[in-house]
């Protein structure tokens, strides 16, 4: 019989290997292959995810794995553009109609306007697919939905081109990118490597009288 301990051991493995055999789509030994989800989120963190990983905790991996589940239900489509030397790949939600591309974003909120990034990475889509128009969609944990479609866009797409090329070339010349500060940070595994992190003093508790007891006593 299994003790707890196994069980736990045996599911976290299965776990473990489901993540590893997502990572595969990103060909993380060429530096001239970039997929776009790495140069449409922070370059600094797909140049770790590359060269220096760190683990990825329980967490993160469970929703990994379920937006994975969701998206292994719809038809996926794989694309890739090439720009000289550089190869530019994507991978689609749906295509409709042979005509809209698809990509869904599972989220905790519905957002107001499209996020930056989920723009790029979906005009990316559509050159890499040779589409005009896509469709990007929303989705809480409860199901709810929000759409915002988008039309292809050369200032855009030029921009993920640039930022895979700085990729490329760093990852080349093994040089760490810049700070990228975004809302990703403060979630983001790498966030020690890239912000110095020093723990206040213990005090009254009070940080504001703390500090203007310091400034008075000067
Ligand atoms: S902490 Fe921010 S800048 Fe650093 S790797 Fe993560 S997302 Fe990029």
């Amino acid at each position: 019989m299994l003790g707890d301990r196994n069980l736990r051991e045996i599911i976290e493995k299965t776990f473990d290997r489901l993540y590893q055999d997502l990572n595969v789509k990103v060909d993380r030994a060429n530096p001239d292959r970039i997929h776009a989800i790495e140069a449409a989120l922070c370059t600094r963190l797909a140049y770790y995810e590359r060269r220096d990983p760190l683990p990825v905790d329980n967490a993160t991996k469970m929703s990994i794995l379920l937006s994975h589940g969701m998206r292994k239900a719809l038809s996926n489509v794989r694309g890739e553009y090439k720009a000289d030397s550089l190869a530019l790949q994507v991978d689609a939600d749906m295509v409709i109609a042979d005509e809209f591309v698809v990509r869904f974003e599972v989220v905790p909120e519905l957002p107001e306007v499209p996020h930056p990034r989920h723009m790029l990475y979906l005009n990316a889509c559509l050159f890499a697919l040779g589409k005009q128009d896509g469709m990007l969609i929303y989705m809480t944990g409860d199901g709810k939905t929000t759409e915002f479609s988008i039309t292809r866009n050369n200032k855009m797409f030029e921009e993920i081109v640039r930022r895979a090329r700085v990729l490329s070339t760093l990852l080349k010349e093994n040089k760490v990118p810049i700070v990228e500060p975004s809302d990703l940070c403060t979630s983001c595994k790498y966030y020690s490597r890239c912000y110095a992190r020093e723990k206040v003093k213990e005090g009254s508790g009070d940080l504001l009288a703390d500090l203007f007891g310091k400034l008075k006593a000067k």
